[in-house]
């Protein structure tokens, strides 16, 4: 169980598809010639400025796009065409804006433990080590969220998504800015959870403000698709 491994993994969208080339400089590489690591069990941070190639990075991960050049490696094995549908299988991703179906708590929850009924939700959300997460809402799991129902909170939204992301049993869960929007004891009341993971799958969370990433065991910063540090949140706190 060694994680993932990116080897030299640079990605351009315009030779991707001229369909999704930017303007003039749309052939340029957005990550160029990237080489870090997952460590299994453990919580990594990228972080970087807007623009930098976080979420494209992301997408390299969940099996979303194919590097363009270098390779992905998965408890050493390279994610490529045989087997990337199968990785799909085996990631869980978070972002900002979290998709809930205008249904009840327990209809999205059980979006991705399809085969539980009312009484083994909880046992599945234990299970999968997502019971923190929605806890607070443990009587609340008939009230349906949306514009008909009742309006949760940025935290509630997330938690859910986070809970439902877990029952997915991933051996690799992706954070992209997944609690940048909330209150700073939201986040830190999610990043206890978070914590909680710990060992249990491997963890990437995506930031563009250090103050989300001090639980993070190890960090990798990029600008402009490079990386340009590389180490311990409490060692780059010093030297910034
Ligand atoms: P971040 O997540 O750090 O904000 P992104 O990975 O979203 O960065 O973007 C990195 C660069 O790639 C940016 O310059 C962005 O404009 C560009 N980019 C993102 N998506 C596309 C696309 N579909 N086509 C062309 N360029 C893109
Ligand atoms: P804003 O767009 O300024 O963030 P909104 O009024 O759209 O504020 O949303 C306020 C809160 O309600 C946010 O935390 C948002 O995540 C949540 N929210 C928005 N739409 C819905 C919805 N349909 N169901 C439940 N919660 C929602």
């Amino acid at each position: 169980d060694t994680g993932l491994n990116i080897r030299d993994v640079s990605f351009a969208y315009g030779d991707v598809s001229p369909a999704l080339r930017d303007g003039e400089g749309g052939g340029k590489p957005v990550v160029s010639g990237i080489t870090f690591g997952l460590p299994a069990g453990k919580v990594t941070a990228l972080i970087g400025p807007s623009g930098s190639g976080k979420s494209t990075i992301a997408d390299m991960l969940l099996g979303l796009l194919e590097p363009t050049q270098g390779k992905i490696l998965a408890d050493g094995v390279e994610i490529g065409a045989q087997n990337r549908r199968r990785w799909r299988d085996q990631v869980a991703y978070v972002p900002q804006d979290v998709f809930l179906l205008h249904d009840t708590i327990a209809a999205n929850l059980r979006l991705a433990a399809p085969q539980a009924g009312d009484d083994d939700l909880w046992s599945a959300l234990r299970a999968a080590h997502a019971a923190d997460f929605v806890e607070r809402l443990e009587h609340r799991l008939g009230t349906v969220v949306g514009d008909r129902g009742v309006r949760l909170s940025g935290g509630e939204r997330q938690r859910i998504a986070l809970a439902r992301a877990l029952l997915r049993k991933p051996s690799l869960l992706i954070l992209d800015e997944a609690t940048s929007a909330l209150d700073w004891q939201n986040q830190s009341l999610i990043a206890k959870s978070i914590d909680g993971l710990r060992g249990r799958m491997t963890i990437l969370t995506i930031a563009h403000r250090p103050s989300m990433i001090a639980f993070a065991d190890w960090v990798v910063a990029i600008e402009n698709g490079r990386i340009v540090e590389v180490g311990q949140y409490q060692r780059l706190k010093q030297k910034s």
